[in-house]
């Protein structure tokens, strides 16, 4: 039995991963973290019956207290790093959907995790099919090296561009380089409105309600183009690339990032 303490478990993504985990016959969810609802059982605030878990907001004494595997972390961009560093000094392997952890941030987690010989996941998509679009993107790259990304989600989210995009983005280069493209002539006639610039890929962020987590991955080449996309509709899209992620990191002794690298 995989224990599992899940922090920003109030949130879009925590609901939905706490339900993930309790309808997994082989993890048991044993500590719940959010700013809200301190001190109330987790089943009464989502509506779930027998579920007596208790809403804290100090994580170092959830840890300590409740022992768990494995730590999942969906808060947000501020938080998420303080969070990772706690779970690995205590010994949890965290598995962490929160995206805007930056490179030096990463690199330092990785060297935190090795030291411990603690196996761990920062994974900015669990959704399976937007894993399979950044490995077909990476195929496409090298007939078609002209490439713009734009991603879409809801207009709450803080960060931009998202995790995912900066991961094609960072894919895609590999495999075609630093590389201007289009007209060495352009300018902008309204600041920004050719997007961010990615080693000469543009990416573009959509922020609008309605949307939950989509992007496009746009290629030119001569005479025709080719766009390959995914739609995550329901974030219960994410759930079995989590519950992987959190199988997969009871297994290894260092931290990763992307699932990719996990089950592809
Ligand atoms: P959200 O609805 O805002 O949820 C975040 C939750 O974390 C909120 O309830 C928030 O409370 C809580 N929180 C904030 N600080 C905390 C702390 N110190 N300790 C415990 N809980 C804390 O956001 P979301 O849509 O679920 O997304 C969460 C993150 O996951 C974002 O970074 C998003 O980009 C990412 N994401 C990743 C994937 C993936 O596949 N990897 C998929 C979707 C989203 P307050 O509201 O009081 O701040």
């Amino acid at each position: 039995m995989i224990k599992v303490v899940i922090s920003g478990a109030l949130g879009k993504m925590g609901q939905e991963s706490c339900r993930a985990v309790l309808n997994t016959a082989d993890m048991m969810l044993v500590g719940a973290l959010d700013t809200k609802c301190v001190g109330r059982k987790l089943g009464e605030v989502l509506g779930i019956e027998n579920v007596n878990v208790v809403i804290n907001n100090n994580l170092k004494d959830v840890l300590q207290e409740s022992a768990p595997d494995v730590m999942v972390d969906f808060t947000n961009p501020n938080v998420v790093f303080d969070n990772v560093k706690t779970a690995i000094a205590c010994g949890v392997r965290p598995v962490v959907g929160t995206t805007g952890l930056s490179e030096d941030q990463i690199r330092e987690l990785k060297v935190m995790a090795a030291k411990k010989q603690l196996g761990g996941l920062i994974a900015p998509n669990f959704a399976i099919g937007a894993l399979l679009m950044i490995k077909f993107s990476a195929m496409a790259a090298r007939y078609f090296p002209d490439v713009e990304i734009i991603e879409m989600h809801h207009d709450q989210k803080i960060d931009a561009p998202s995790g995912t995009a900066l991961r094609t983005a960072e894919v895609l280069a590999d495999v075609r380089g630093d590389m201007k493209q289009g007209c060495s002539e352009e300018y902008e006639k309204i600041d920004g409105v050719r997007g961010g610039n990615f080693k000469g890929m543009r990416i573009h962020s959509v922020r609008l309600p309605g949307y939950v987590a989509h992007q496009e991955v746009i290629f030119g080449g001569v005479g025709q183009t080719l766009v390959i996309r995914h739609d995550a509709i329901s974030r219960k899209a994410f759930m079995p690339g989590l519950l992987m992620g959190i199988r997969k990191v009871m297994n290894i002794n260092e931290m990763v990032y992307g699932l990719e690298n996990l089950i592809f």
